[in-house]
């Protein structure tokens, strides 16, 4: 049994034994021995307990009939995806690519939503035939653009607005979406008068409203206000929605420090409840059958996977240390593109206590290809490391950029041991 942990360890599944990491159960260095480096693995009990705890807190908060639709763009690995289907999720897409694989994995239409600011023809077109549950709309163009190849297929649409509350979201500039700057969804305004418009409705129907104001949030005050503004808007439709979409962007701790910040999912389910009751239920004389959408992704797998690297080599430039790793920043783009904290994490435990400063980076050719600059142990050519809660926007943000290969994704499936979940282009099979 994997028991200690008294290295700063974030990812619950993480702990070693016998100096060594091992991860739900598996020992990383003996996984390294068979599976090439870099990869992701990823952990089937975190996963499942994650899911659980979200719709089991909703459904303890009292929200009605809530529908957790995972955010397929944090990690769209189909045989996850098929164990999320399997406890009842459903899919936030925003492409036709991730509505194919959501319905591959067994997710069917009408657990799915589609948002995304830049829907074309034939995935709207594909939408409509799968039956999605519905267009979260970010623009009039769009809405018009669905209702027209609706019309054409003889199908109504089923339409949600996403509103863009224009509120504050305390996280990365990057990743809030919720102000009148950014490109997302449509202001109240808008929404309304296209609601009166009618050339917009002969073959879509208006069924709900959605919000998402970004990603990491570990403070809720915004999500707050815009549950709020949603349920305020939502009550003043010609007709009650069937259900009001809360999005997505709760928090995660991606370092020892975060944990005490992060808002627990009961806390924040709390806040969503409560919010939706004074700004929408308790306006009706007979409470209304509206249901609770959400969208999660990092919270769902973020600390259910773990990347794995090897050491290349070391090197010193005058008073400057690079440790080189061979995972680079188109396996994990998160560092480079959000100056992003992961925890390193050395698969055998240091003996001595002797940290080094020194910036991790991978083989790309790019300054950006850093994944940190800090306090570490002093690292040999040769050693493991694991870059920390790595299952959400990881593998997904991915690319070949310098014609590098993909790693492989793993799953640890409790009793069963490890499979491998993707191959796509293993960097050996490149060479
Ligand atoms: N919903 C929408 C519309 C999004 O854009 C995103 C992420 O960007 C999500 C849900 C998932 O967010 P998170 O992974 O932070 O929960």
């Amino acid at each position: 049994m994997a028991t200690k942990r008294n290295f700063p360890l974030t990812t619950p599944g993480l702990a070693y034994e016998k100096n060594s990491l091992y991860f739900e159960g598996i020992s990383l260095e003996k996984l390294a021995q068979t599976h090439p480096t870099p990869f992701y693995v990823y952990g089937q009990s975190t996963l499942m307990a994650n899911f659980q705890e979200f719709l089991g807190e909703a459904q303890m908060a009292g929200l009605q009939n809530p529908l957790v639709c995972f955010a397929l763009k944090s990690n769209p690995n189909k045989e996850l995806l098929k164990l999320l289907a399997n406890e009842g999720s459903g899919a936030d897409i925003v492409s036709g690519g991730e509505l194919k694989r959501a319905l591959e994995a067994g997710i069917p239409g009408e657990r799915i939503v589609f948002s995304g600011v830049g829907k074309i023809e034939p995935e709207i077109e594909l939408a409509l035939l799968k039956g999605v549950y519905s267009f979260n709309v970010e623009s009039i163009e769009e809405l018009e653009l669905i209702n027209t190849v609706a019309k054409r297929l003889n199908k109504t649409a089923r339409i949600c607005f996403r509103l863009n509350p224009i509120v504050k979201a305390k996280t990365h500039k990057f990743i809030a979406t919720g102000n009148k700057t950014h490109k997302f969804g449509l202001i109240q305004g808008d929404i309304k008068k296209a609601i009166k418009t009618p050339k917009f409705w002969t073959h879509s129907k208006l069924v709900g409203l959605s919000v998402h104001i970004g990603s990491q949030l570990m403070d809720l005050k915004a999500t707050g206000k815009a549950v709020k503004i949603l349920g305020e808007l939502g009550r003043s439709l010609p007709e009650t929605p069937e259900f009001l979409d809360v999005g997505g962007g709760l928090g995660v701790a991606y370092s020892p420090d975060e944990i005490k910040k992060r808002p627990e999912i009961s806390t924040y389910m709390q806040l969503v409840a409560r919010g939706l009751e004074e700004s929408f239920y308790a306006h009706y004389k007979q409470r209304p059958k509206t249901r609770v959408v959400f969208e999660p992704g990092r919270r769902i797998v973020a600390n259910a996977g773990v990347f794995v690297m090897k050491v290349l080599r070391q090197k010193v430039s005058d008073d400057q240390r690079f440790t080189i790793v061979d995972g680079g920043m188109n396996d994990m783009m998160r560092p480079a593109v959000y100056g992003a904290h992961h925890e390193i994490v050395p698969v055998k435990k240091p003996a001595s206590s002797k940290k080094v400063d020194t910036h991790v980076v991978g083989p790309i050719c790019e300054s950006t290809d850093c994944f940190a600059q800090r306090q570490l142990p002093p690292f040999k050519s040769g050693d493991l490391v694991v870059l920390s809660d790595a299952g959400a926007y990881g593998y997904s943000m991915g690319s070949n950029y310098n014609l590098r290969g993909r790693p492989l994704e793993l799953l640890v499936e409790g009793d069963k041991g490890i499979r491998v979940v993707n191959k796509a282009q293993p960097y050996e099979d490149l060479l």
